[in-house]
């Protein structure tokens, strides 16, 4: 008789990534990282009404050494993206990237020269949030289709990644 066949039917057979995915979706920490008016729905989004904690985020981290998800809140000036970008690096592998709010995700109406025009020419981004402010519903959202990747993510190298990490390399931030 085969493993299947003694197991008791509803006994949960996966794969490592898939359980690596479970365990990494359900305990996600940000860093606290305020940037812009984005950042105020961002904090009420961990308050008592919207309870963040639900999903396992009751703690923003004050050191990004103790955070795996930089949430962007708001416009990047040029002068903060290398702050920026020194954050990311100080935060442990794994890690993601949500851009919330079109500032973050592509300057919005700052299309001037002292806006980063999109915070994926700094660090790679995996989940891009509309709006301007988006309500907490919607980043609570954002951040449980986060789950959803992260779930079916890969152990292995991230090619995307990679691709912005160079061209972050080449613009020396
Ligand atoms: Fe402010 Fe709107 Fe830009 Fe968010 S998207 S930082 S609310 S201007």
């Amino acid at each position: 008789m085969g493993l299947e066949e003694k197991l008791p039917s509803g006994v949960l057979l996966t794969t490592v990534e898939g359980l690596a995915g479970y365990f990494r979706k359900a305990s996600l920490w940000p860093a606290t990282f305020g940037l812009a008016c984005c950042a105020i729905e961002m904090m009420t989004s961990g308050g008592p009404k919207y309870d963040l904690a639900r999903y396992g985020m009751e703690v923003f981290r004050a050191s990004p050494r103790q955070a795996d998800l930089m949430i962007v809140a708001g416009r990047v000036s040029q002068k903060m993206a290398p702050v920026l970008r020194q954050i990311y690096d100080q935060m442990p592998e794994p890690k993601w990237v949500l851009a919330m709010g079109v500032c973050a995700s592509s300057g919005g109406m700052f299309n001037n020269y002292a806006i980063v025009q999109g915070v994926d020419h700094i660090v790679p981004v995996d989940m891009y949030l509309p709006g301007c402010p988006p309500r907490p519903e919607m980043l609570i959202d954002a951040i449980l289709k986060l789950h959803d990747k992260i779930q079916g993510g890969s152990l292995g190298v991230n090619a995307e990644r990679e691709e912005v990490e160079a061209e972050a390399e080449a613009l020396k931030l």
